[in-house]
């Protein structure tokens, strides 16, 4: 049987040749280095977990949960916004609960996308924002994300026949993969294009409880007129440690929140109630996980950028989320260079290809790893003679 043409349209999984390599190096024994996965390493703070097990022995969590979320946990929701951004949101119309923020992403464009419309795709970027648009029959406009625009999109450069056709704008900051984060005026541009060009912005914030030292990111929603142009979508997985629990939410433009609902009040039947239970602890509970968090990671970040200095790299230090985004040295694809990390030194980093062509000069590190296991990581990056100005030919 053929398989759907959606199907057959999914971009070719690039890392599977990478994949391979790594299963032949684990079969020979090698102790590989891991710093692919975007996947907190520590585990979900105790109080949210005890959240679970309290709710979950009550019979009234195990029926069919509340679809658009449980009025306490988008109260909850409503709560934090209103303390760690000063957003007003009414819980009932403006927040619908998600099974991830994942899901809500992936869902969105089949709420506005026809066949053939498009949607603005930021390049690299989070892969869900183009199979989403695809699934729905639309097609991805890419917005290149380059250094010497801090990793921000032009949206002069937008043609103007492309903008009025476009349905969704996605944008992710703090970024994955890039690190990046947008200053006050770049979302009040967003804001005014999207007015313009009659364009719901769709912000995925996951990152935004990831920044260090004082610096705390903006949600789209403390722009103005943000809340009439789009939504944000929002996740408990990075900032509690919570990837395996898929909770996450989207607050903002109450039409848009309501078509999301509709639209997945058809496929799926929302988060389990006892886990939304827990989403509450996180949010009301004690934060002083989240400081410790930002503190771990930092170390971290400081290791990798302070080490691929030291081999010759020139970097700035990521302000923000759980990457480390780097140049592979000239001469190299990225695929090239995740190779020879990997074959030389037993170390896993994604190529910036897998998140789109502009990403294709760079590599990513992710830091849900332990301190030792980097510093061991560069170490043997540098016993393996690898730098950023290697002459290719001399490896
Ligand atoms: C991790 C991540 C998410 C969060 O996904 P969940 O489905 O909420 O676990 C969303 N967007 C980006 C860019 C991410 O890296």
């Amino acid at each position: 049987m053929q398989s759907a043409k959606r199907i057959q349209e999914l971009p070719p999984y690039l890392f599977a040749e990478i994949d391979k390599k790594i299963a032949k190096a684990k079969a020979a024994g090698v102790d590989i280095i891991s710093l692919g996965m975007g996947d907190p390493d520590r585990p979900t703070p105790a109080h949210i977990v005890r959240g679970l097990q309290v709710a979950a022995e009550d019979p009234k969590t195990h029926r069919y949960p509340v679809y658009e979320g449980t009025l306490a946990f988008r109260e909850a929701v409503a709560g934090w916004y209103e303390r760690t951004r000063g957003v007003e949101l009414d819980p009932v119309s403006e927040i619908v609960a998600l099974i991830g923020s994942k899901e809500g992403i992936a869902h969105i464009s089949l709420c506005y996308v026809d066949p053939g419309d498009i949607n603005l795709i930021p390049d690299p970027g989070y892969p869900a924002y183009s199979t989403g648009t695809m699934f729905a029959g639309g097609k991805s406009y890419k917005m290149p994300l380059v250094a010497g625009r801090d990793f921000l999109p032009d949206l002069s450069v937008i043609p103007h026949d492309i903008a009025k056709q476009a349905k969704l704008m996605f944008l992710n900051y703090p970024n994955n993969p890039t690190g990046a984060v947008a200053p006050k005026g770049f979302f009040e541009d967003v804001v005014a294009f999207a007015r313009e060009y009659d364009i719901i912005v769709c912000h995925d914030a996951a990152y935004s409880e990831v920044a260090f030292e004082d610096f705390r990111p903006l949600s789209f929603l403390e722009i103005e007129g943000a809340k009439d142009v789009g939504i944000e979508f929002h996740s408990l997985s990075k900032t509690y440690n919570m990837t395996g629990w898929r909770l996450g939410w989207a607050a903002g433009n109450k039409n848009v929140i309501e078509a999301l609902a509709r639209v997945k009040s058809n496929i799926d039947s929302g988060v389990f109630t006892a886990v939304q239970s827990a989403g509450i602890e996180a949010l009301n509970g004690p934060q002083d996980s989240v400081e410790a968090m930002r503190k771990l990671y930092a170390e971290r970040r400081d290791i990798v950028v302070e080490g691929l200095r030291y081999l010759g790299w020139e970097l700035e230090k990521p302000r923000a989320t759980i990457y480390v985004w780097a140049p592979v040295p000239p001469g190299y694809t990225s695929t090239e260079f995740a190779s020879l990390l990997l074959e030389e030194a037993g170390v896993v980093v994604t190529p910036g290809i897998g998140y789109g062509q502009y990403g294709d000069g760079y590599f990513r590190i992710s830091l849900c790893v332990d301190k030792e296991r980097i510093e061991a990581a560069i170490e043997r990056l540098k016993d393996a003679g690898i730098r950023y100005d290697t002459d290719r030919q001399a490896l």
